[in-house]
């Protein structure tokens, strides 16, 4: 069944310009004025991943739709193994930063031909009807764009406990690496996971505070800190004294998106 969700009452939260190495790039939303009146039925998940171990951890699923083709941008279907790969590592370092405290199974959605078509605010106009589907927490979409930058971003919805993170992969970029790497996955999701823990003493700046925190990152950047993000997600963050981010019990202490259980 669809269920519409208004526009209007989408919280637009966009940022998240990432730093990849030393080169700061910075961009926000993409913005295309369109909206889809019907959202199509997603296909079966070409392949799940998971992190391995920690079973008695929270679960987050996630669903993860590659599209490949945006109006007349399109990139090669080979890059699909790629980006599998990668949300493969980001699963594996979920178990391995939250220390248990928390893991991930993601369904990964290879949308074929299907074009990805972006809404009038910054999210895919069928992310709510996706996660609700799919009984997931979560999404992730990536898609091609004509920008050069790296750049990603986070959209939450009023009234959902699940939001959703946007991978741009740009089709001027010609690196061997998926754009949508392990570590740059992890920072838009720990949007998510900010966003959701809301109880959580956070550190000032949450995913965004390495550098005010002292942390820094001559090989990856300062937005994709994995020391940073491993004691963001594990409660060892030090600001004034104490000890901030999430602990590991906290997870299932507060359960997950699709099963609140003190929100
Ligand atoms: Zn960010």
């Amino acid at each position: 069944m669809a269920v519409r969700v208004p526009l209007k009452m989408r919280l637009l939260v966009a940022c998240l310009g990432v730093a990849i190495s030393s080169a700061l790039v910075s961009t926000c939303a993409v913005t295309a004025p369109e909206v889809l009146a019907e959202t199509p039925d997603p296909p079966a998940p070409t392949v799940t991943v998971s992190t391995p171990g920690c079973a008695s951890a929270a679960t987050w699923r996630i669903g993860y739709r590659v599209y490949f083709t945006s109006g007349e941008l399109s990139f090669s279907p080979d890059l699909f193994e790629a980006l599998v790969h990668e949300a493969g590592e980001f699963a594996n370092i979920v178990g391995e930063f939250s220390e248990c405290g928390l893991r991930v199974e993601i369904d990964i959605f290879n949308m074929g031909d299907t074009q990805y078509k972006a809404g009038n605010d910054s999210g895919a106009p069928d992310e709510v009807h996706f996660v609700r589907r799919g009984g997931y927490d979560g999404a992730f979409y990536v898609f091609p764009y004509s920008g050069r930058a790296y750049t990603g971003w986070t959209s939450y919805t009023t009234g959902e406990t699940a939001s959703s993170s946007y991978f741009p992969h740009s089709v001027k970029q010609n690196r061997d690496q998926a754009q949508a790497w392990s570590l740059f996955l992890m920072h838009e999701f720990l949007h998510q996971v900010v966003h959701f823990y809301r109880h959580v003493s956070w550190p000032a700046d949450d995913v965004h505070g390495a550098i005010r925190h002292g942390y820094r990152s001559s090989e990856y950047g300062e937005f994709v800190n994995p020391n940073y993000f491993r004691d963001l997600m594990s409660g060892k963050v030090e600001e004034d004294g104490k000890l901030l981010g999430i602990r590991p019990e906290q997870y299932a202490y507060y359960g997950v998106p699709s099963q609140p259980l003190r929100y």
